[in-house]
């Protein structure tokens, strides 16, 4: 069978050395040229390539699987596996410290070596059609045909626009990050941890997070709601590094005797959750002989570090109906089925998740009025343990996350008493406001008059 893969991300490159392994003829393309041999892959196009990830176990044990050499490939790079301690379970895989780079640096390099896999440069404007049936794609102008094409386009994709309704759900979820990576200095131990990978810390009106990657690498990691347009001058180094030093932990991860910083300070484009499904505009079953795998299917705000995880389980369910001999050109339907019941419920979970936090960051208090979002009942959990039975299901991704729902009455409960999260140790919302104003003030930048609320572009 000849296969046009549509992006050669993490999907698409897992995807395509997974079918060539099984026989099929397999072109991946992509508009970026890949990495250079020396120096930073720039990636652009896809706005999260320098952005702080946490890799799931998930990533890891499909990656195992399905392309044992990318495995190898990126332990070579560095990848350091990492074990999470769970209450009442005792050690669990809890996946890997990584460079996005590095983790796409694998797997892009050892891609060359896989046989029937042919990685192409190329902006593809659309897939071809006709009789019902796919028949390839055009890439810069020309016809490329095939019998199966794969839209592993990412988050942003659009080639596959004309034939696939659009998302339904979910939509901007209203937070933006900033981050910034370093490397600790040379014998420098890391800063204060939360686990093996993270460190976080909660404030009344954003967020922050230290990602450890490999070989001493971190990010350090801001997230903002997107209507806070005071908080948006974070993008500015003398206001992050101002964050940076005002931020107890943080303050810590980056004293300049302990670590540098190794590139600019990164804002995001606005984060979203989104999801569509394979069906067609017109709602009936998917095309023929096409199938959307990855963030073209399911993307979820990445505070929790999911994208990886669903994007990989998708590629596994998808081989999986391939290897029991569902007829490959009718595989969206039944792929679909599976990703209504398994990666939808994420992408609801975290659209629900994320509304209600941007409210309670904007001043508003935890609404009893409707069922708690996952991540007010996992904070519960530190008033009643009964709770943290139930999150390791949610955290590790083995269940959904309606594994949670038989302990959302405990964590009513708590709330119902009064209780709240306690924000932690450093500026509030309006203090780091006046800390990155002065920071901006001394840089010579001035900042804008802006009130809280004010809608910004991220
Ligand atoms: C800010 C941010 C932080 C994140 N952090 C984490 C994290 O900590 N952990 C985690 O697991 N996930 C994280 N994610 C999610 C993760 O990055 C995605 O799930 C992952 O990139 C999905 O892989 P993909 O292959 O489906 O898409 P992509 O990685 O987006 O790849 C799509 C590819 O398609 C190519 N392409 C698109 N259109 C065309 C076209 N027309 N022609 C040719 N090529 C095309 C692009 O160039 C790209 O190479 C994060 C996401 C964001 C936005």
């Amino acid at each position: 069978m000849r296969v046009a893969i549509i992006g050669a991300g993490p999907a698409g490159l897992l995807v395509g050395s997974a079918l060539a392994g099984r026989g099929h003829e397999v072109v991946a393309l992509d508009r970026d040229a890949g990495p250079p041999r020396h120096g930073r892959w720039p990636r652009r196009g896809v706005m999260q390539f320098h952005h702080a990830h946490g890799f799931r176990p998930q990533v890891g044990l499909v990656l195992q699987d399905e392309w044992p050499a990318a495995f190898t490939a990126w332990l070579a790079l560095g990848a350091e596996p990492i074990t999470f301690e769970l209450p009442g379970i005792g050690p669990v895989p809890g996946g890997y410290r990584s460079r996005r780079e590095t983790f796409e640096r694998a797997l892009r390099t050892i891609s060359n070596d896989v046989s029937g896999l042919s990685v192409e440069q190329g902006h593809v404007d659309g897939v071809l059609s006709s009789g019902g049936w796919v028949r390839g794609v055009v890439v810069d102008g020309s016809r490329l045909e095939a019998d199966l094409v794969v839209d592993a386009s990412g988050r942003s994709g659009r080639a596959a626009d004309d034939l696939r309704a659009p998302s339904t759900v979910g939509g901007l979820c209203g937070m933006a990050y900033v981050d910034r990576q370093y490397r600790l200095r040379k014998g420098a131990e890391p800063g204060p941890m939360a686990n093996p990978l993270a460190w976080q810390a909660d404030f009344d009106g954003y967020q922050t997070i230290v990602f450890l990657h490999e070989r001493g690498h971190f990010s350090v990691l801001l997230v903002r709601p997107t209507a806070d347009a005071a908080l948006k001058n974070l993008r500015h180094p003398a206001a992050f590094e101002a964050a940076c030093r005002a931020i107890p932990g943080l303050a810590e991860w980056t004293d300049p005797g302990r670590a540098l910083p190794v590139t600019d300070v990164l804002p995001g484009g606005p984060l979203r959750n989104a999801y569509r499904g394979q069906r067609g505009v017109d709602g009936r079953p998917a095309l023929p002989g096409l199938v959307s795998v990855g963030d073209a299917v399911a993307t979820t705000t990445p505070t929790f570090g999911r994208g990886l995880a669903t994007t990989f389980l998708q590629v596994r369910q998808l081989l999986a109906l391939l290897d029991t001999g569902t007829d490959p050109a009718l595989v969206g339907e039944p792929f679909d089925a599976w990703c209504t019941d398994s990666m939808l419920p994420w992408v609801l979970d975290h659209t629900y998740m994320d509304g209600d936090l941007v409210r309670r960051w904007q001043g508003g208090d935890v609404d009893l009025t409707r069922r708690l979002p996952s991540d007010l009942i996992l904070s519960a959990a530190s008033v009643d343990p009964r709770i943290g039975r139930a999150s390791p299901g949610y955290l590790t991704m083995r269940g959904l996350p309606s594994c949670l729902d038989p302990v959302e009455p405990l964590a009513r409960a708590v709330y119902e008493s009064g209780w709240r999260p306690a924000a932690s140790p450093g500026p509030t919302r309006n203090e780091l406001v006046d800390i990155l104003d002065a920071a901006m003030r001394e840089g010579g930048v001035a900042a804008p008059q802006v009130e809280f609320g004010a809608v910004s572009a991220g």
